[in-house]
């Protein structure tokens, strides 16, 4: 029970990942809770680019590419990633978008077992991953076919029970953009193999903020994003893993030189590398990609369950915040109560959603909006402090109490929310 300010200040003191918070860029006066959207900008991310620019790219040229190790960036900073999910050395790259790399798992998979032609995912998964399996079906054509379920594990099962044959792939975002919830990677991985499909999970709310156990898992695909929890910059290269077992079976559609054997042999046949490189397609966005396996190394450097540990406890002082601050402003907790099951944002209905999320920046906290009706609220927990969330809640009253939000200037949409 959180009677007063000092209540949190007392939680700030005891977190053992407090010293963390130094070696982020944030600017003052901003509580900022979108970190599960644009990750904050960490200190050696800025220092690392700034080696690249001058020293690697400005003086050492081309002579980088070798001299820095350029070369092997995706492989460097995937095995990095590969240690905060689970994963081995050797089984994930950095690389490309999510959607793009959402349509190599997915391409791949869909051929594990030709004679299945059914997609499972759920009806309200993220846009991109809709799309691109969308785009697959259209691409491959025939009679490939989409199913898609209610998001919970006994829905996936249900549809497994009476279709399960059928079934190629089961792709699903492990970690809801909205809702927040989380599926038990473990049961639904083995209930997709029980049926003999192939799972593809995106990681793109959960890499960096939950621990993930690809491997134990048995989990065959994982795509996520860079920019997220995982800091790595606006538009930062995302990642792909591929379970070691079916790195030499398949070749993955966009078959470009970084995948080859050699390929500064320059030679006319396509040979896939070995291993999870033959995944890559073209050159690494090098200075994109210093950024986030910068920023990589300094969540490596929190243990990941102090890192839950925390993330639950300020979704949890949260939601008590804003329910003793804010009740009878017609907000609507959307996401579950119980922290196990669930990733590192909250997402609140309101009516005047978008109105009010203005009106919130503007006065200094910083979430987004989600249609059509929800805002977003994420936490970050190496660089939020506990007293942060005192202080937005008490603002998010202020602006809910006075109506600030009901003016025409917080209603106009701004091309990115
Ligand atoms: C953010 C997000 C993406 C992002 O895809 P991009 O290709 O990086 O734009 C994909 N999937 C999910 C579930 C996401 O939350």
């Amino acid at each position: 029970m959180i009677e007063n300010r000092q209540d949190l200040e007392a939680l700030d003191s005891a977190d053992e990942l407090r010293e963390f918070r130094a070696q982020f860029e944030l600017p003052p006066d901003v509580i900022y809770l979108d970190g599960n959207s644009l990750g904050a900008l960490p200190r050696r991310a800025r220092e690392r680019i700034a080696g690249v620019v001058e020293r690697e790219w400005g003086r050492d040229l081309i002579k980088s590419w070798n001299a820095a190790d350029w070369i092997s960036m995706p492989q460097r900073t995937g095995d990095k990633i590969a240690a905060l999910i689970g994963a081995a050395k050797g089984e994930v790259v950095a690389a490309d978008s999510t959607s793009v790399n959402l349509f190599k798992a997915l391409s791949v998979a869909l051929r594990v077992n030709p004679a299945r032609r059914l997609i499972v995912s759920e009806k309200t998964n993220f846009p991109t991953d809709l799309y691109v399996m969308q785009g697959v079906i259209e691409q491959l054509g025939g009679d490939l076919e989409l199913l898609l379920v209610d998001g919970t594990e006994e829905a996936l099962e249900a549809a497994l029970a009476t279709r399960g044959a059928e079934v190629g792939v089961l792709l699903l975002t492990h970690i809801h953009y909205t809702t927040s919830r989380m599926y038990d990677m473990r049961r639904v991985t083995a209930a997709a193999h029980k049926a003999g499909a192939i799972i593809v999970w995106d990681l793109s709310h959960s890499a960096g903020i939950v621990p993930i156990t690809l491997n134990a898992c048995d989990a065959d695909f994982a795509v996520g994003c860079g920019y997220k929890h995982l800091n790595g910059g606006p538009g930062a290269p995302a990642f792909i893993y591929v379970a070691r077992r079916l790195h030499e079976r398949f070749t993955q559609p966009i078959s470009g030189w970084m995948g080859d054997a050699r390929p500064f042999e320059f030679l006319p046949g396509y040979e896939p590398a070995a291993g999870i490189s033959r995944y890559l397609s073209g050159t690494p966005p090098v200075i994109a990609m210093a950024a986030l396996e910068a920023s990589v190394e300094l969540i490596l450097e929190a243990p990941m369950e102090a890192i839950r540990r925390k993330s639950i406890a300020l979704c949890d002082v949260f939601i008590e915040l804003m329910d003793r601050h804010c009740a009878g402003f017609g907000l609507e907790l959307v996401s579950s109560r119980e922290g196990a099951w669930r990733g590192s944002h909250l997402s609140y209905r309101h009516e005047a959603s978008y109105p009010v999320m203005q009106a919130l920046i503007r006065s200094g906290v910083v979430g987004d909006c989600r249609p059509p009706d929800l805002m977003r609220f994420g936490f970050a927990p190496l660089y939020l402090r506990y007293v942060d969330l005192w202080d937005a809640a008490a603002r998010i009253a202020e602006v809910l109490r006075t109506r600030e939000w009901d003016r025409a200037e917080f209603r106009s949409r701004q091309s990115v929310t």
